[in-house]
């Protein structure tokens, strides 16, 4: 009622509406369903009411009501993540804020762009590329996601092997935030202060405005490479990777048969005279237009014959969307029981690692699916290896076996921030939170540190304790 009373449109489960009631149920959900673990545990979750941002005055009313009558707020760009971050633990409200749609500034002489939170990243590239640049990465999900969700919930992308991911310094010039103090006030962070605020799942501030940095557009072709063994594919994915002269903007390995059972349909990466067969191990490289021969010769090199060169332009569909998570996407519409892991195949141990996965697993529980990533310079794999594990406790297996075996695993089937990738307390993003997020309302639940911290400090002096102790 108090941010109605502000004029924010608001959608509100009391009101029993059923057209609004629908909308709820869609908004306070986000792709979780990937993992079997979190479909379990998530399903059904739902906020109280949506409240629908269209300028930075919009996001200070609800959070301030919020605030004053300790409801929960979960911050919501596309609601594309997968972990389950944008998705209500304890009800309350779901800030949507695809409504601070604008485009600030585009400065084509710097190459930077600063852009509303709930900006889309397809449109603020079609308009960087009308002057000549384009975004540095961007998710597979670029045709939906918010660069503020991208920024709060995301990690790397298509670019990433040029660029490396978000944790980057420099990836992210500047964040305009929201705190939620009992008067928010609006923070401008640049340079190394915006890393509490990026990947921390709107849990220490709402995010309402971006500035990223721009890199020249290149006229991008797309090529595929079919190889006998899953080894040389990746050996060729990373030497395209560490050319020096040629430019690749995203390298993908798919282990036999994964493209021919799940990526080689319309529109396909083959050629049209040369489809793949269930023995081939496939490659996919985008590279600036002049290193296609380059390109073409060390796949020959490594043993792999190119079966399709086009300009990503002409491309029935863009490469990005069969690589990162749009590869399990695809294997998740012909097979619903498909899932999947992430880990890092560190540089130096690359190939090694993709030989000893290879070794471990049969092909009916787990098919690799390397992206390359710049890690500091170097260029190694992410895995988003796909899976089919018998239960519960198997994933968890497969997961533990990759950690054992110096594999880092950030964990897609939790949704708590710690537990997916940092595996520890980053205190600057608890220590951010403590500043501006006192009454601990934004996405109560995801941050693991805070709750602990909370739990033991707290509940014996407040009587509701922690949203976790009095929801729950
Ligand atoms: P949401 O899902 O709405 O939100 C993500 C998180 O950020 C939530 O915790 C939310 O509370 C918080 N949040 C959202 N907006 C704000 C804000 N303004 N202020 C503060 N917090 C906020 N991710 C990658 O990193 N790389 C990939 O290549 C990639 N590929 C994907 C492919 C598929 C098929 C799918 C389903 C997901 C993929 N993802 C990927 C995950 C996700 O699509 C991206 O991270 C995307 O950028 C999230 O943007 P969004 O607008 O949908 O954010």
């Amino acid at each position: 009622a108090k941010a109605r009373d502000a004029g924010v449109k608001v959608f509100a489960r009391a009101d029993d509406d059923a057209n609004q009631l629908r909308m709820i149920r869609k908004l306070s959900r986000d792709a979780f369903e990937y993992s079997p673990v979190l479909a379990k545990k998530l399903e059904g979750l739902e906020a109280d009411a949506v409240a629908f941002a269209k300028t930075q005055d919009d996001v200070v009313s609800v959070v301030a009501a919020a605030v004053s009558e300790n409801v929960p707020v979960v911050a919501r760009g596309a609601g594309t993540g997968n972990y389950g971050q944008a998705v209500p633990l304890f009800g309350g409200i779901v800030l949507d804020l695809s409504g601070l749609d604008q485009i600030e500034k585009l400065d084509a002489e710097r190459g930077t762009v600063l852009a509303g939170a709930g900006s889309l990243l397809s449109t603020i590239e079609d308009a960087t590329r009308q002057q000549g640049w384009e975004l540095r990465q961007h998710p597979s999900t670029r045709r939906n996601a918010t660069l503020g969700g991208f920024v709060a919930g995301g990690s790397t992308g298509h670019g990433a092997l040029l660029h490396g991911g978000l944790s980057e310094d420099g990836a992210v010039l500047g964040l305009r935030v929201v705190t939620a103090e009992a008067t928010p006030r609006v923070l401008e962070l640049r340079g190394r202060d915006v890393f509490p605020v990026v990947h921390a799942y709107g849990t220490n501030g709402i995010i309402v405005a971006v500035e990223v940095p721009l890199a020249r557009a290149q006229p991008w072709v797309d090529v595929t490479a079919c190889f006998p063994s899953l080894k040389e594919a990746a050996a060729f994915a990373l030497d395209a990777g560490n050319a020096p002269s040629v430019p690749c903007r995203g390298a993908a390995v798919y282990q036999a048969p994964l493209a021919f059972k799940f990526l080689d349909k319309e529109p396909s990466i083959m050629h049209a005279d040369r489809p793949s067969t269930d023995g081939d191990h496939v490659a996919l490289v985008q590279c600036a237009a002049a290193g296609v021969g380059p390109i073409r010769r060390l796949a020959e090199d490594n043993g792999g014959e190119v079966s399709r060169v086009i300009n990503a332009e002409d491309a029935p569909r863009p490469m990005y969307e069969f690589g990162w998570n749009h590869t399990t996407l695809h294997c998740r519409r012909k097979d619903k029981s498909t899932t999947y892991l992430q880990s890092v195949l560190e540089p130096d141990k690359a190939l090694e690692l993709v030989q000893k996965v290879q070794d471990e697993f049969d092909s009916s529980e787990l098919l690799q699916h390397l992206e390359c990533v710049r890690f500091g310079g170097k260029v190694g794999f992410a895995s988003l290896a796909l899976l089919w594990p018998s239960t519960h406790e198997r994933l968890h297996e497969i997961l533990a076996w990759h950690e054992a075996n110096g594999m880092p695993i950030f964990n897609p089937h939790t949704e708590v921030l710690e537990d997916g990738g940092m595996k520890q307390t980053d205190f600057a993003q608890l220590g951010f939170k403590a500043r501006a997020d006192p009454g601990g309302v934004l996405n109560p639940g995801k941050m693991r540190a805070w709750d602990e911290q909370r739990a033991t400090t707290e509940e014996a002096a407040d009587p509701r304790g922690s949203f976790a102790a009095s929801y729950r």
